[in-house]
């Protein structure tokens, strides 16, 4: 495949062989045995992954939009109160959709870059009685990492059930989901994961799944409805045949065999390789002068990265350049500054020699640009904290 290049966006990823094998392999009935002990196994993997052992995972056909949509419909009643704190885009959806569903949503919205002061948070929790809160984990567009595990800790002081968007962190980013007391942490396969496109990942916290019990009205999603999956769930997990609506089949056996590879590496060692990668990347772009969405380095993403572009180069002159030197990587998503940065995906089960040959690729677009600049100076600065 020479003229494949290396997909380092921050999702689609770069996926595992053995990942793609399960995809390809003869599809078998979703009521087969062997597949139920597949699904089985990738609905107990998850709580391992998710770091939640009492949580119920929900998976669904879907990307992670619908992973956002499930979460909250559930959750959210005509009139409810709901907390968004956003940090780029996908926070900024997360009120439109709560909007849709007739909740009343309060928005909390940080300044480009940056994060929102967890004592605002606070403040707001203690003035109003919000039924939930989201928190965008890593907002894609901007490359912010939230503190998710003191933002589940205010929540949960006040009683406010937290669902976080987790589509660019989960498997990558260091999250506890029941220790940091995180009700619903969802993603979609094709982010950390490692799985491609097509799934929709939820763990539910028991209180999530209590407070949906509970509610008065049914829930507005005839899909989306946990009525219609938790059986469904509960039924593939005690390894016995059900059926709503048909599973993916092929993608849930790359879903196991991707969760199985990501245990393997074990969850402590994945969140430290992902810090890792962080560090080499933040220290490549130091060394070539990039500056970055991110406001300080100790709030960006592990999973991605968000230069801007030295001044006088565009992204239509420079994303071709590094493509042409075998690296695809994504331009900017931020409509305030869309033209002016572009992003690094980094996620998942990426190798340090795919780091290098993404700066080494970065370094031949800046070239090829006219930036002046020492040819090298990046991956070497990246390769010693690689090898450290
Ligand atoms: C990618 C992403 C989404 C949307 O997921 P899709 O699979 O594209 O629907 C939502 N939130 C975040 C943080 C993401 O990175």
């Amino acid at each position: 495949m020479k003229d494949r290049t290396l997909l380092m966006i921050p999702g689609p990823i770069e996926f595992e062989p053995e990942v793609l094998q399960a995809l390809g392999a003869p599809t078998s009935s979703h009521v087969a045995p062997e597949f139920i002990e597949v699904f089985g196994q990738a609905l107990e993997r998850m709580r391992k992954v998710w770091l939640c052992p009492s949580g119920q995972p929900f998976v669904v056909a879907g990307s992670g939009m619908l992973a956002l949509e499930m979460a909250v419909v559930n959750l959210i009643e005509p009139g409810d109160k709901a907390l968004v704190l956003s940090t780029g885009v996908f926070g900024d959806r997360y009120a439109d959709l709560l909007r849709r569903y007739r909740a009343e949503v309060k928005l909390l919205r940080a300044p480009l870059g940056e994060t929102i002061p967890l004592q605002q948070v606070e403040e707001a929790l203690a003035k109003h009685q919000y039924k939930l809160m989201t928190i965008t984990h890593v907002d894609t567009s901007t490359g912010v990492r939230t503190d998710a595990k003191s933002l589940g800790a205010i929540a949960s002081k006040y009683d406010t059930l937290t669902v976080l968007d987790g589509v660019c962190s989960v498997a990558g980013e260091e999250l506890r989901q029941e220790e940091w007391g995180i009700d619903v942490a969802l993603t979609a396969s094709q982010k950390a994961i490692g799985v491609p496109p097509g799934l929709a990942l939820l763990v539910a916290s028991p209180r999530a799944i209590e407070a949906w019990r509970r509610r008065k009205t049914p829930v507005g999603n005839y899909y989306a409805d946990w009525k219609n999956w938790l059986p469904i769930m509960s039924a593939y997990e005690a390894r016995k045949a059900s059926y709503f609506a048909t599973p993916p089949v092929n993608l849930i056996c790359a879903l196991n065999v991707s969760l199985e590879r990501i245990l393997g590496e074990g969850m402590e060692a994945r969140f430290a390789r992902h810090q890792r990668f962080k560090r080499a990347f933040q220290e490549a772009l130091r060394v070539l002068g990039l500056k970055q969405v991110p406001t300080d380095s100790r709030h960006a993403a592990a999973t991605l990265t968000a230069p801007y572009y030295p001044s006088g180069i565009t992204g239509s002159e420079f994303l071709p350049k590094v493509k042409a030197a075998g690296v695809t990587l994504a331009g900017g998503l931020h409509p305030d500054i869309k033209d002016r940065y572009f992003r690094i995906g980094h996620m998942g089960a990426e190798t340090a020699g795919n780091l290098l040959a993404t700066i080494g690729a970065i370094e031949a677009g800046l070239e090829k640009c006219g930036y002046q600049f020492e040819l090298g100076a990046g991956v070497s600065a990246a390769q010693r904290i690689l090898r450290s």
